[in-house]
């Protein structure tokens, strides 16, 4: 058993990238004869519309894919509100007033080896006074984690070792709401996820992840991060690339189904052309058959 989940933000429509990501996340928990959960990212509300949850639940659909459970994250806040009270509790936090403009600078200027855009520590080790200096200019604070640049190593199906450093991460934001990291680490645990199906631009955060499990007494689940789709120019596929929604698709006569069969191809599961359905992709499938680089796209117009 291998349980799985796609865990997307309700802030767009699903492109055919995300759909790629969802389409081998069910197929990893599927063919190890797993649960598969859909998991609305929607802490962050301002960012979400409601009509998302509705066009992405449709679309994964539209491809054939199925799912156990649905949940979302705002539904319940507390038990992120419980992780980060034991951390405060056991000593491993401290209120950061840094703008994001602030952090953006001090995480640009080079610091040995921690990963891209650490946060340095600035507001580590505040004395009691400053502390008061910045609440009295109104600031607020986020909450990190004083994670002491530990070097941590995880296991990844597709990329092998991966070791990263990690940085004081942010576990609340300052308009206390659950930092991402924090609220799929109690997630993942919670939700018995065996193994983490994702993006691999996701793979930098993966080491925080691990190491914050293990802090909060959790079991890191497995991971394999699966590459993008890029655009022919390069970059991670967008809406400005074309033709990358489902909607899109069938505006140019393409069925749902016709978009699996492209999906299937672009890992070695059809053959151009081929009808499919997800059961016979089932049959197919073999994760160490993967490719391992991005798949470029041509979208068209
Ligand atoms: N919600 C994240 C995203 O849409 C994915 C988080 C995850 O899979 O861990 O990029």
């Amino acid at each position: 058993m291998a349980d799985g989940r796609f865990a997307p933000s309700p802030t767009g429509t699903l492109h055919l990238g995300n759909l790629r990501t969802a389409l081998l996340a069910w197929l990893f928990a599927r063919s190890a004869g797993g649960r598969f959960l859909l998991r609305f990212e929607d802490l962050d509300q301002g960012a979400v519309r409601d009509a998302h949850y509705a066009s992405q639940r449709r679309d994964l659909a539209a491809l054939g894919l199925d799912w156990d459970a649905e949940v979302r994250q705002s539904a319940d806040r507390r038990p992120y509100a419980v992780a980060v009270d034991r951390l405060v509790a056991e000593g491993r936090t401290y209120p950061c007033y840094c703008s994001r403009r602030e952090v953006l600078e001090a995480a640009s200027a080079p610091h040995g080896a921690m990963p891209e855009g650490a946060y340095p520590g600035t507001c580590r080790d505040l004395t009691a006074g400053e502390r008061a200096a910045r609440e009295a200019s109104g600031r607020r604070p986020a909450l990190r984690l004083r994670a002491g640049a530990a070097r941590v190593r995880v296991h990844d199906r597709l990329h092998g070792e991966v070791v990263g450093v990690v940085d004081d991460l942010v576990l609340r934001r300052a308009d206390g709401t659950p930092a991402y990291n924090l609220a799929v680490v109690v997630d993942d645990a919670r939700q018995g996820i065996d193994e983490v199906v994702r993006g691999d631009d996701l793979l930098p955060s993966t080491p925080r992840q691990s190491y914050l499990a293990a802090v909060l007494g959790l079991a890191a689940p497995g991971y394999a991060h699966v590459p993008l789709v890029l655009g022919l120019d390069g970059a991670r596929l967008a809406q400005r690339h074309g033709a990358v929604t489902l909607a899109d698709r069938a505006a140019r006569g393409e069925s749902a189904a016709d978009v699996l069969g492209l999906l299937a191809t672009s890992f070695g599961l059809a053959a151009a052309g081929e009808a499919v359905d997800p059961r016979i992709l089932l049959d197919r499938f073999d994760p160490h058959r993967l490719p391992r680089d991005p798949w470029v796209m041509e979208a068209g117009a």
